[in-house]
């Protein structure tokens, strides 16, 4: 049997709401045999993951998804097999972290001019000394009845050109690239047909991103339809580069998809784990996962 690789998760150390032990464990009754923690601007959740997944014999890949600003929007870079401690990498992100820290009480100003009180205090309570991302925002807005969802905050608060949203001054994509190539990672665009772009401009990102040093995009997206992976397959093939596949796994609340339960890539693919091997993460923990996948 081959193994099932999920390249895009969340812990509680971002927008999650599963510890990376809960989700190392959840992942491993879903038969995943390969899973990326990415939580968002931040690696914290890697070490306990690991040490979860050890005695489970499911191989942890160190990630993170790298919030970036490119052509005045935001993107996302997810970042795997990275050390989480190389400095370039390590400094980046916690400089991203800063503005996303300001960016979380310039949010509770905004929402307080609008007659929102203490989003920002909800926001950082339920974040619990973590990053503080607007799904923490959503929740409690929530959590305080002034949305039925989760999706409807994001609508009516949180997306651009609402109450509540502030411009993001991310890393940018030549910057955050470096990082991870720094840290001996592949860099993978996240989630590409997510982005409210048309076509000739995703184009160009995916152009810039190759020349970077950027090895592949997520073909297979737990937010992607069937048409977007045959899409995005085309894409990365016309550009040379590799597919990647991940749930992007929050919680069992509201999931895109259940972790692991991907359809296969697309057979002209060039999945980015064809030249893995466990040695490539600097650790070990039980049986190579692609000798396995050999028997
Ligand atoms: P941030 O990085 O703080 O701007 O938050 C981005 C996160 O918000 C994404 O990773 C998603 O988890 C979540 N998100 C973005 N847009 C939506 C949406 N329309 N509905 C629900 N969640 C969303
Ligand atoms: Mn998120
Ligand atoms: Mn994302
Ligand atoms: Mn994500």
């Amino acid at each position: 049997m081959s193994l099932t690789f999920d390249l895009h998760s969340h812990t509680t150390a971002s927008d999650g709401t599963l510890s990376p032990a809960q989700l190392v464990a959840r992942a491993h009754a879903a038969g995943v045999g390969v899973l990326a923690i990415t939580d968002h601007d931040e690696t914290g959740g890697v070490g306990e993951a690991r040490a979860a997944a050890g005695p489970l014999g499911l191989h942890v890949v160190a990630g993170a998804e790298i919030s970036v600003t490119w052509n005045g929007g935001t993107v996302h870079v997810v970042a795997l097999n990275i050390d989480p401690e190389a400095p370039a990498l390590a400094q980046g992100l916690a400089e991203v972290r800063e503005f996303r820290q300001w960016r979380a009480e310039e949010m509770g100003r905004r929402l307080e001019q609008r007659g929102i009180a203490g989003a920002y205090e909800g926001a950082r309570a339920l974040a619990n000394g973590r990053i503080i991302s607007r799904t923490h925002f959503a929740h409690f807005l929530v959590q305080t009845g002034r949305s039925p969802d989760v999706r409807s905050v994001f609508k009516h608060y949180l997306k651009r050109n609402k109450p509540g949203h502030v411009p993001g001054r991310w890393a940018p994509l030549e910057a955050a690239v470096g990082w991870v190539l720094e840290a001996g990672g592949q860099a993978v665009i996240a989630h590409p047909a997510r982005y409210d772009m048309t076509a000739a401009r995703l184009r160009r990102l995916v152009g810039e991103f190759k020349e970077c040093g950027g090895s592949g995009i997520e073909v297979v997206s737990g937010s992607h339809t069937p048409e977007d992976v045959r899409l995005m397959a085309r894409l990365a093939n016309n550009f040379g580069l590799s597919a990647s596949a991940g749930s992007d796994f929050h919680g069992p609340e509201n999931p895109y998809v259940e972790l692991g339960r991907l359809p296969e890539l697309p057979p002209e693919c060039t999945p980015i784990w064809s030249d893995w091997s466990l040695n490539k993460a600097g650790h070990s923990c039980g049986p190579d996962p692609l000798r396995r996948e050999q028997e």
